[in-house]
């Protein structure tokens, strides 16, 4: 190719960056988590381009390498957590538990990043803070943190998801005399809880996992919920030789599985109905599935996410055990007042959160009923009382979604603001082009299934699709590629009809609508109409050379 440049490796950009420099690649990936990763390694190492990342953190792991709170683990099973496109990985690499603590994903993807020798194409501590399209050039300035800046013809967003943290805006923070921390941004050397007062704000997946955990060594932990919320155990347990001996012999089979089921999970969801199921047997089967645990409980009937009468079966057996495991009834009752559908919003799982609430050391308030006021000096001030505390944990969740896109300068073309175009909201084509912003891809963006799927599944079906775009474009020497903003129109009427089919717009402070951020415009984000379909439309659109997109010399 005649655009190939020589390869330079991250040492060279540096230096490039030093001299003054324009760097120049033919393609920058933002980010160094599961998708950067594996991005790099298709473009760098099948199409042969030159490929760098480029990486806030100073190491890879992407949101694994920022969440270190206590009790951080992925809601996946470990097997289907992974990559699956080297059996040579699969092969070696073997998983302790069912569900992968933070501390063996990161050894998991450093691994993955040491086996393809990956780390040398990484510029870590690189926060990059704006991507400016030269229409005349066909290229993208892309500028650092540190002032640096380079130039390439493909710019692929790999910033996760759920990246940004959401800090709400508590008057007198800035007051407070103890610490205070995001779950999204844990102190690598970790918190000592002990013999302290520790408030947390936030019973979403993170203060699900954190509670219990915070609760073993704090001298008191006071949860502060707003939105109660359902959770359904984990049942986390170590692998046994007879399991990882499946595994071994199944990879084959477990990939076909994963790629033929909705949400990317290694199992299908029932064909049952609950309506058409007797009460009896709904109960003996959703006991059944609160003793497997994890996200297959989702997984009993069919219609849980599509019919609120079905939905309510579910969502009354898993208040009923609420009030089972939680001994004062008082606090059963703040808990088990749950106010949307079970897995309208994201489902969370746990390991003794419910149980956490026995404890002697262990309060929770109900700031829906008396709202958070202030934080002062000595801790969190609510409409009829002030809580002491040493440490605050703010388990607020992110600006997902668009908020690691929107927080870069993002320029496309004639100046065009990423912010301005999204102003009423995110509008892409398939979640992986926005009109305006030529040759620039964004990973499992906003529109694409994304986090209703099991996130490696959903990454390397956009990674793969992105380097056969590229190498498509580079057999059939085309320069440019831009979707069109009828294609975007087209897709986010089909994200909303797929989403409306669902029960999951009626949640009122959803994170998959924006409706946990003030201001944020609310659409529902990712595409709800399953990872099979969608892999099916996005494999057609290639076929159909890229239908959608305009495709320029
Ligand atoms: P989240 O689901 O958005 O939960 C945030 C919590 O903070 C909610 O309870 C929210 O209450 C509360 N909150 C926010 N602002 C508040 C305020 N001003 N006052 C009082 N309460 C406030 O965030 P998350 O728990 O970090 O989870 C986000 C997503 O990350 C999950 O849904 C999941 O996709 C992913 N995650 C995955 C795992 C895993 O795989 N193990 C673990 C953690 C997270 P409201 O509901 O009332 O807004």
């Amino acid at each position: 190719m005649e655009h190939l440049i020589a390869m330079p490796d991250a040492t060279t950009l540096r230096s490039d960056a030093r001299s003054g420099q324009v760097a120049e690649v033919d393609a920058l990936i933002i980010g160094a988590g599961f998708s950067g990763l594996y991005q790099l390694l298709c473009l760098r190492d099948r199409l042969g381009l030159s490929a760098q990342v480029l990486e806030a953190g100073d190491g890879v792991g992407g949101t694994w390498y920022w969440n270190r709170y206590p009790g951080a683990r992925c809601d996946s099973e470990s097997h289907s957590y992974s990559y699956y496109f080297s059996d040579e990985l699969l092969e070696e690499w073997e998983w302790s538990e069912r569900y992968p603590e933070q501390p063996e994903i990161m050894r998991y993807l450093n691994h993955v990043a040491d086996r393809f020798d990956l780390k040398r194409d990484i510029r870590f501590g690189t926060r990059v803070t704006s991507a400016h399209y030269d229409t005349a050039a066909n290229r993208w300035l892309v500028g650092t943190e540190a002032g640096e800046q380079l130039t390439t013809k493909f710019l692929i967003t790999a910033v996760g998801c759920l990246s940004t943290a959401n800090i709400p805006d508590i008057p007198g923070l800035d007051t407070f005399a103890g610490d205070w921390y995001h779950t999204g941004q844990w102190p690598h050397d970790g918190v000592d809880f002990t013999g302290k007062r520790v408030g947390q704000i936030g019973t979403g997946s993170t203060g699900i996992q954190a509670a219990p955990v915070i609760a073993k060594t704090a001298a008191h932990l006071t949860v502060f919920q707003r939105t109660a919320n359902y959770s359904v155990p984990a049942r986390n347990v170590p692998l046994t030789p007879e399991f990882k001996r499946y595994l071994k012999q199944s990879y084959a089979e477990i990939r076909r599985l994963m790629h033929t089921t909705t949400n990317g999970h290694p199992f299908g969801i029932s064909e049952r109905l609950a309506l058409d199921t007797t009460p009896e047997q709904r109960q003996a089967l959703y006991e059944a599935a609160w003793e497997t645990g994890g996200l297959q409980f989702r997984s009993t009937f069919q219609d849980l996410l599509f019919d609120k009468a079905a939905n309510d079966t579910a969502a009354d057996f898993l208040r009923g055990k609420i009030r089972e495991i939680v001994k004062d009834p008082a606090t059963a009752a703040i808990l088990a007042d749950i106010d949307h559908p079970f897995a309208a919003k994201r489902p969370p799982i746990d390991t003794n959160y419910f149980e956490t609430f026995n404890r002697d050391n262990v309060s929770l308030v109900d700031v829906r009923a008396t709202p958070i006021e202030r934080i002062t000096p000595k801790g969190i001030v609510t409409s009829d009382a002030e809580y002491e505390l040493d440490i605050i944990v703010f388990a607020t969740g992110f600006d997902a979604m668009t908020g690691p896109l929107l927080n870069i300068d993002i320029r496309g073309r004639d100046g065009l603001s990423m912010k301005d175009a999204w102003q009423a909201g995110p509008k892409s084509y398939l979640g992986l082009q926005v009109a305006g912003f030529p040759n620039l891809f964004t990973v499992t963006g906003p529109g694409s299934p994304s986090v209703l799927c099991n996130m490696p599944v959903a990454i390397e079906q956009h990674v793969e699709w992105i380097t056969d775009c590229i190498s498509y474009m580079n057999e059939h020497e085309v320069e440019r590629i831009e979707t069109t903003a009828e294609a975007a129109d087209k897709w986010a009427e089909e994200v909303n009809t797929a989403a409306n089919a669902t029960l999951l717009p009626q949640v009122k402070h959803s994170w998959y609508l924006g409706a946990n951020i003030p201001g944020k415009p609310r659409v529902f984000m990712p595409y709800a109409g399953g990872m099979l379909r969608y892999r099916d439309i996005c494999s057609d659109v290639a076929a159909r050379n890229y239908e959608g997109f305009v495709l320029s010399r």
